[in-house]
């Protein structure tokens, strides 16, 4: 089923991320991650995708995409990078994931990780190369901007090019003030940006982890959210309670507000996604019965 499709016929739209294992020995773990995840029924589930495009890693993801779909009956989201690979890597992968009978990709440029030559400089690119195979096209969106673009006038012109060139629906990068994301909905509206905007919630569990990545992405971290981490670094179990106490009241208030779509990225925790879910499940339900 293409993920546009659900997103026209659902109220509420959540879903998980999972990333691959690097090694084949741990592929059984992620496998029973990923399990437990769609056990929890999400409307799909994304697969990430290893920023330098090599074939054993892209297997991973391919073969972890297939399982989502035909064992654990759930709609697969693959994500796909573009700038270390050359048009005949990308042709082959998205033919394997055809084959595979996968019919959702995100596309994302990925960072550069390799010296080789650039064939596809941005994820528009990517996705003009998508558009005519019969595919539902995901791409990513950065409410607080891109590191690379100084100005939010360019980030969100670089973004009405990929919807132009067909992306259906656009994930958000993580963000942890939802008035960033309101302000970001509002100014992509003026845009005529008419597809889903979903966004990305991460609950915080590992704060070096946070730290690095929202150093690469440009996600500002608030006080309120920084006290919980020099807080409870040292404890796990707090953080996590700290952590998904943090992202329900975002994403309760995201709903409230009128989101559609909630994309978790659970760092292959279903125990963080289990308790999530419980926390905003009579929300969910009200929200997909009412009428309005
Ligand atoms: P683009 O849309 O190509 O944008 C990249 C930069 O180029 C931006 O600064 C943009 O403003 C600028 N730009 C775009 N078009 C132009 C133009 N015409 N002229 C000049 N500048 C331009 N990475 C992975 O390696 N694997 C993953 O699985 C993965 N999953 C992700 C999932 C989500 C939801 C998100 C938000 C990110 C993910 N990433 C992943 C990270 C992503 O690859 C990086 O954020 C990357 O730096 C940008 O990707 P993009 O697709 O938004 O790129």
């Amino acid at each position: 089923m293409f993920i546009k499709d659900i997103y026209r016929k659902e109220k509420i739209v959540v879903s998980f991320e999972v990333f691959p294992p690097k090694r084949e020995e741990n592929f059984f773990s992620v496998e029973k991650t990923a399990e437990k995840l769609a056990q929890l029924q999400p409307d799909f589930i994304s697969v990430t995708y290893g920023a330098a495009g090599e074939q054993e890693s892209t297997n991973f993801t391919l073969r972890l995409a297939e399982k989502i779909k035909n064992n654990y009956e759930t709609e697969p989201l693959v994500h796909l990078t573009c700038i270390n690979s050359s048009k005949e890597q990308i042709s082959n992968n998205i033919k394997k994931i055809k084959d595979k009978g996968i019919s959702n990709i995100l596309a994302l440029r990925g960072d550069k990780v390799n010296n080789n030559e650039v064939e596809f400089l941005y994820a528009k690119d990517l996705i003009n190369l998508l558009k005519n195979e019969d595919l539902c096209i995901g791409a990513a969106c950065h409410p607080e901007g891109h590191p690379e673009t100084s100005s939010e006038a360019l980030n969100l012109l670089h973004l009405r090019q990929k919807v132009d060139q067909g992306a259906d629906f656009l994930v958000s990068q993580m963000f942890f003030e939802n008035s960033k994301f309101f302000d970001f909905l509002a100014k992509a509206k003026q845009l005529d940006i008419e597809v889903p905007i979903v966004a990305g919630i991460m609950p915080v569990i590992n704060t070096r982890q946070i730290r690095k990545i929202t150093k690469l992405c440009g996600a500002k971290i608030p006080a309120k959210f920084e006290k919980i981490m020099n807080r409870y670094q040292d404890n796990k179990l707090a953080l996590r309670d700290a952590g998904i106490a943090y992202a329900t009241e975002q994403i309760i208030d995201l709903l409230s507000t009128g989101v559609q779509g909630i994309h978790l990225y659970v760092m292959n925790r279903p125990d963080v996604a289990q308790k999530l879910f419980d926390n905003i499940n009579s929300v969910v339900k009200e929200l997909k019965v009412r009428r309005e």
